[in-house]
């Protein structure tokens, strides 16, 4: 082996050594925010676009929440929810808040029967 080959050797042990820290942020990323809990909250419905004024002021007027501790209040077992259209989309709420997430709430909760 000679100069030029070891320099070569040594270069790509460097490159080795310097990547596979990246490498195990990159396999470890998805576990990670699994465990944060980050990885499988369903649809974001706190502020799609489209929403209107009047969804909005009602959102507020309502104290609609994207997520709710109790999960006896969730909008997907409140009798003014309507189911998305696709699995992993926001629901409807009849009650004019516009999109809202299958886990989120409000005030006016009502169980269905
Ligand atoms: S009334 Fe409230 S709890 Fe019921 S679906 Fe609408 S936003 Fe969700």
């Amino acid at each position: 082996m000679d100069r030029k080959d070891e320099t070569r050797g040594a270069s790509r042990r460097d490159f080795l050594r310097k990547t596979a820290g990246f490498g195990l942020v990159v396999v470890g990323a998805p576990a990670f925010l699994s465990a944060c809990g980050k990885g499988d909250e369903g649809p974001n419905c706190l502020n799609p676009p489209g929403l209107t004024p009047a969804q909005r002021q009602q959102r507020t007027a309502l104290a609609y929440v994207e997520k709710v501790a109790d999960q006896s209040r969730r909008c997907d077992v409140c009798t003014f929810y309507t189911d998305p259209t696709a699995a992993g989309q926001c629901g409807g709420c009849n009650l004019g808040l516009g999109p809202v997430n299958p886990g989120g709430s409000c005030n006016s909760f009502a169980p269905k029967s």
